[in-house]
């Protein structure tokens, strides 16, 4: 039976992708090729555009009924606060997993939209077009600008596909990967189910599997892992972090502070870049810190620190803002999940204990007991956080080292100011990058300068007055001061500059830019506009990319009034 079902003692199921008709194969990353290791040219055969559509699996001998067969996970989550019980891969069917000789990745491959699974509840099993753009461009775009993040290989349209959401629209099928599909809600289930054993059989093939030689790092400072230096160079005064003192340290601890650190990285990423996800469910929190599930995300146009992608998220529980500490939230519920494992107890509930019998002092000691490592771990998360942030801040604006001041001087009231301004994050760095630092010598010609931070007039107003441009001359002035100490005389500018134009991209998947791309393959049956725009997401940090200069200025330019700051429902 394929339909939707409670299943028990088990993380996934049996199940085929549905076939698909007349597959037309709209676009494929080259990227994803490289990093898969598949030969480039292969891509064009007859094999991939069926392999990528479902309708051929590979490794499958249908006749011996012998081999891999795909297979969709099964999870639980937390959504918007609240148990929603089982979840699972609703619409994705995982195909195989595969190794890159190369590079010694291991990725899960597979496929988002083909069809209905144990896991579909009373949803269809497919995925419209329109998502599945913004999912294939935003994966790649992500993972090239450094943020970890699940991968996308190719776009396939179903033409004969009806898919019926508030209209009726086209389907498709995405071809993924990651190196884990793995989710906090991977745990959640089976801790919501009680099954102990296959918690400790989870982790332990995590531990194993998952993360291959992470048990070699130092048990001590592990998040200080000789990674923290700016990417232009000589380091960022190292934060040194302390792992929880006085822990009795086993795997499975080991373990939770790994995934822990690792999503405290991506988050960080995340603010960093001004990157919202939109959904962070504890179903959409990877294991392996991954940016992963992409609904409503967006890019923040103007810096607006409360402002949430998702029509329908009215507490703003998931606004750019909240992201590090619901991350956290998320965590604690894996750490809840791992506890026993942890030595902590099987749960950390106490009136649960003594309802099962447990006296009242053990109980409370072993709650406090979960509480002081959760906690402790805790300060890891935040100090990791920090100091990825600081790395990346540091980076875009052109320093070599972060020096403590710079956090209240440079950052705060760098963001203050956009805030205030209403400036456009992420052009804000771009165009820095242009500055030489010899021209920002004298307040005027500061002045002068600040006009490049707003927007072309009639387009998105701003607040270009004599105050404005007084207060980011002001800014320029300390931000000058500081290139000066970092990069000494002004014959390394260009330098300076070339350096700051490695991390600030040029161009990034706004939500305007989507929906444009979206139209125009929908409604304008255009296909090559999907290349172009994947070529620009893919090569973030280039001047230009060859193919019409207009277009790839305006998409990379500012951004129309009206499309500011957009959002979206979940319906996908
Ligand atoms: P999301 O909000 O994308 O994290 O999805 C939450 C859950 O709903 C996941 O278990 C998805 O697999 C499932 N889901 C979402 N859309 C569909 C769909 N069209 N068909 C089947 N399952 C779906
Ligand atoms: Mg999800
Ligand atoms: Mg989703």
């Amino acid at each position: 039976k394929i339909g939707p079902r409670q299943v028990k003692g088990a993380l996934f199921t049996w199940v085929r992708p549905e076939e698909a008709k007349d597959p037309e194969l709209l676009a494929v990353s080259p990227a994803a090729l490289k990093d898969l290791g598949i030969k480039l040219g292969d891509e064009k055969t007859e094999d991939f555009r069926q392999v990528v559509a479902g309708n051929k699996i590979l490794g499958w001998d249908a006749e011996k009924e012998e081999g891999g067969y795909p297979w969709a996970q099964c999870y639980g989550g937390w959504q918007f606060g609240s148990w929603a019980g089982q979840l699972g891969d609703g619409r994705a069917i995982s195909l195989f997993e595969t190794t890159n000789p190369e590079t010694n990745k291991r990725y899960e491959v597979q496929l988002k939209g083909s069809g209905l699974t144990p896991y579909s509840r009373f949803a269809d099993g497919k995925a419209v077009l329109r998502s599945s753009i913004r999912e294939f461009v935003v994966s790649e775009a992500l993972n090239a600008l450094k943020i970890p993040s699940t991968r996308a290989l190719s776009l396939t349209l179903l033409p004969h596909q009806k898919v019926r959401r508030e209209t009726v629209e086209p389907g498709a099928i995405v071809a993924r990967f990651a190196e884990s599909w793995l989710r906090i809600g991977t745990f959640d289930i089976l801790r919501a189910r009680g099954e102990r054993a296959m918690i400790r059989q989870l982790s332990t093939y995590i531990a194993e599997n998952v993360f291959p030689g992470w048990e070699s790092l130092p048990a001590r400072n592990p998040a200080d892992d000789g990674k923290n230096e700016s990417p232009l160079g000589t380091g960022v005064a190292k934060d040194t972090i302390e792992g929880p003192p006085g822990l009795e340290e086993n795997r499975f601890t080991r373990l939770y502070r790994e995934i822990v650190r690792r999503n405290a990285k991506t988050v960080a990423a995340w603010q960093a870049y001004a990157f919202t996800n939109g959904v962070l469910n504890t179903d959409n929190t990877s294991i392996f810190g991954l940016s992963m599930d992409f609904g409503p995300f967006a890019f923040l146009d103007n810096f607006d620190p409360h402002y949430t992608p998702n029509h329908d998220d009215h507490m703003l529980r998931y606004s750019y803002r909240n992201q590090p500490s619901i991350i956290w939230w998320n965590l604690v519920r894996l750490g809840e999940s791992m506890g026993e494992l942890m030595g902590i107890g099987p749960d950390v509930d106490a009136e649960e204990f003594v309802e099962k019998g447990v006296r009242k002092e053990v109980a409370d000691d072993l709650v406090s007991r979960a509480e002081g490592l959760i906690q402790r771990v805790g300060e890891e998360y935040k100090a990791t956080f920090l100091a990825e942030y600081k790395r990346l801040m540091t980076a875009r604006l052109g320093l070599k080292v972060f020096k403590e001041e710079d956090f209240e001087s440079l950052f705060s009231e760098l963001l203050d100011m956009m805030e205030a301004l209403e400036l456009d994050f992420n052009h804000f760095f771009r165009r820095l990058s242009y500055f030489s630092i010899a021209d920002l010598e004298v307040n005027d010609a500061r002045k002068e300068k600040a006009r490049v931070f707003f927007h072309d007039e009639g387009v998105t107003g701003g607040h270009n007055d004599d105050a404005a441009r007084t207060r980011i001359s002001n800014w320029l002035g300390k931000w000058q001061t500081r290139v000066h100490e970092d990069w000494g005389t002004n014959s390394n500018d260009a330098a300076r500059q070339q350096a700051m134009r490695s991390v600030n991209p040029n161009f990034i998947p706004r939500g305007w830019v989507l929906d444009e791309v979206i139209t125009r393959v929908e409604k304008g049956g255009e296909r090559e506009i999907l290349d172009r725009v994947l070529n620009m997401a893919l090569h973030p940090f280039e001047e230009s990319w060859g193919w019409d200069e207009k277009e790839e200025a305006r998409f990379c330019g500012d951004v129309p009034r009206q499309d500011r700051a957009m959002q979206c429902s979940c319906s996908s």
